[in-house]
């Protein structure tokens, strides 16, 4: 697993990890300050879209208010110019009468003046003005329709009166002004009388507005009518009127005091600020002191140089854009928070995927490494089988060699027995080369009795010498694969046996205890080239010793028989003792020992599950005491 990248620590995506360098982990302050920012980002975007959905709905809701807006204008222009142009005729038609021409030919004529005084009174009626009257060349009134009030204009010089100077000029007056004796306002309209170039007088009605000004109120907006000098005539909220649109210069209030046109009012000005421009250019968001902000629209009355304008309410567009900026807002925080699940969604996706992928890559590289270990173990496997294969042909080798070895230790014993044995076979058959002789002269002699006799010792010593050789035989042979057992006893006889010869040329003290029946797992061949061995060294020992001995004691100990081969020789020395069991150590001289029976001896004994030891008895002589396995089997006694 090592190597492998944490599938729970997301570095793969991240450029600055690097495994010379790791990544800068952030610390906690900025992980905990996370949330709080993407909340302030949160905030921040909705903030932004709320704005930008009230600017556009306000700006829209504003756009279509304006064109409502011009609409209404147009519709209250159209009802104002034609209000005025039904009063136009008027002063006109005073140029036909002839009681006007004859005031103005007669203006000391009383009754001239009384006639000229009842015609405008009734014209004024019939025509629904508010007075009509009739000034001079130099602007004295000389008739009116309202002679009979106290407050008549009759008499009154309206020279300074600018309708009364655009009449003289030839030209059709018109005039906004607010009277100078009744400060009552209205709309003067004149014409010349007489020749245009060189007028006789001057014919004037005086019009109310009020009617209009009344058609206007009650409605949700603002109307005002404004004369060309800025000053509102005519509006729906009373208050507003005779108030200054644009500052008046002190040239044009300077003016207004000389022509009274305003009969002196203050004048002040409206307190009406821009807010801004829209996009269509002519119209305007303004604001009447701190109060709410209005749509101003304006529109040039046909045939004058007034202008009409519309105030109008934008609370309404406000709700509207207050409700987008609402709606875009919660829309944008809506897909904002989708769009956060769903990257919340991809990342877990993304961290399960990386998961698995790194969960995929541990498993192969187990899978791997088990692959490798396998081909490891396989390969050892492989190994181990030709090294076991090896050691079997080698231990079969060493078996081959061993038991070669055994044969030859055994031929060795042979041959050091082969004097001995030579001189044993020498006996009989000289004893036989005489009493054959012998007996073939007691033949000749008849004394078959002798020759009986001499022929029964001579049988005698052939099988003597019959069971020499057998015994020899018998020894010298290789052990077969037969039973893995023998008698004790009868292996410590054969061994006397075959020791015969040189038991009689030593000529010791033989102490033989061996209860009969013992059954020992060994080969009984093997078991003789030991005993052989151990006497054969007992023999050796004691040879040329007074009172030489050899004793051979058994005994059982648990399921081991254990014998003692103990002589009464020099025994064993240090030296010895270190090196007993070591190959072709001897003591002896060169053609009497090999070094190899004990050897040999305890390798056989090992073999069977037994042990060979030495010691020196404490009255002397040295102690060989080999250990074997019982068998609990009762072997027959064989001879
Ligand atoms: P070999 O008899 O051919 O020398 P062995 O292996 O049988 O070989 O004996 C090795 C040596 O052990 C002998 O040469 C002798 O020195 C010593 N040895 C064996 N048996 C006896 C004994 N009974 N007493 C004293 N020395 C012994």
């Amino acid at each position: 697993m090592t190597g492998q990248p944490d599938p729970f620590r997301d570095s793969a995506g991240d450029p600055a990890s690097h495994p010379g360098h790791p990544a800068p982990r952030p610390t906690a302050a900025l992980r905990g300050a996370a949330p709080l920012l993407a909340l302030l980002a949160l905030a921040a975007l909705v903030s932004l879209a709320g704005w930008l959905g009230y600017r556009f709905s306000y700006d829209t809701a504003l756009a279509r208010q304006a064109e409502r807006g011009q609409v209404q204008l147009r519709l209250y222009a159209q009802a104002l110019e034609s209000e005025l142009a039904h009063y136009d005729y008027v002063p006109g038609l005073l140029t036909l009468d002839e009681r006007i021409g004859t005031l103005l030919r007669q203006p000391g004529d009383a009754d001239a003046v009384a006639r000229a005084n009842d015609y405008l009174s009734a014209l004024n009626t019939r025509a629904g003005t508010r007075v009509v009257y009739v000034l001079d060349a130099r602007g004295k009134v000389l008739a009116t329709s309202n002679w009979q009030r106290p407050d008549s204009y009759l008499g009154e010089d309206l020279s300074f009166r600018p309708y009364f100077r655009a009449a003289m000029e030839g030209q059709l007056g018109r005039f906004y002004g607010v009277g100078t004796t009744r400060s009552e306002s209205g709309y003067y309209l004149s014409a010349p009388l007489g020749a245009r170039d060189n007028p006789d007088g001057v014919a004037v009605v005086k019009i109310g507005l009020e009617p209009l000004e009344n058609r206007w109120q009650g409605a949700d907006s603002q109307m005002l009518l404004a004369d060309e000098n800025g000053v509102v005539i005519l509006a729906s909220d009373p208050s507003w009127k005779l108030a200054a649109l644009r500052p008046l210069s002190p040239e044009a209030r300077a003016r207004f005091a000389g022509n009274l046109q305003y009969n002196r009012a203050p004048l002040p000005q409206l307190p009406l600020q821009d807010v801004r421009v829209l996009g269509n250019g002519s119209d305007r968001l303004v604001r009447l002191r701190q109060g709410p902000s209005m749509l101003a629209q304006q529109s040039a009355l046909p045939g004058t140089d007034w202008q009409l304008t519309l105030l109008s309410n934008t609370s309404g567009a406000r709700v509207v854009a207050l409700n987008s900026a609402a709606l875009a807002g919660v829309l944008t925080a809506f897909v904002l928070l989708l769009g956060a699940a769903w990257n919340v969604r991809r990342r877990i996706i993304g961290e399960r995927l990386a998961a698995r992928a790194a969960l995929e890559a541990a498993n192969s590289e187990l899978e791997r490494k088990v692959a490798e270990r396998t081909g490891d173990l396989s390969a050892t496997n492989q190994r181990l089988q030709a090294e076991v294969a090896e050691r079997i042909r080698t231990e079969a080798v060493l078996r081959q060699a061993q038991d070669g070895l055994l044969q030859a230790g055994k031929l060795a014993a042979v041959g050091q027995m082969s004097t001995g044995i030579a001189h044993e076979l020498n006996q009989p058959l000289a004893a036989l080369r005489t009493i054959s002789g012998n007996t073939v002269k007691f033949l000749e002699r008849g004394d078959y009795e002798t020759v009986r006799a001499n022929l029964g010792t001579i049988i005698g010593l052939v099988e003597r010498m019959g069971r020499i050789t057998g015994a020899l035989k018998s020894f010298a042979r290789k052990p077969g694969n037969g039973l893995r057992q023998a008698d004790l006893a009868q292996a410590v006889d054969n061994a006397l046996f075959l020791l015969n010869t040189r038991i009689e040329a030593v000529q010791p003290r033989l102490q033989r205890e061996i209860e009969p029946g013992l059954a020992v797992a060994c080969d009984a061949n093997r078991l003789e080239q030991v005993l052989v061995n151990l006497i054969g060294n007992a023999l050796d020992a004691v040879a040329g010793r007074a009172q030489p001995m050899v004793s051979l004691h058994a005994h059982v100990s648990g399921s081991m028989a254990h014998l003692t081969v103990r002589d009464n020789g020099a025994g064993l020395s240090e030296d010895a003792f270190s090196q007993l069991f070591e190959p072709f150590f001897t003591t002896k001289p060169a053609g009497e020992g090999l070094g190899l029976g004990l050897t040999l001896s305890a390798g056989i004994l090992n073999e069977n599950g037994g042990s060979l030891s030495a010691s020196n008895h404490p009255d002397g002589g040295a102690c060989f005491t080999l250990v074997l396995p019982l068998v609990r089997q009762e072997i027959p006694h064989a001879g």
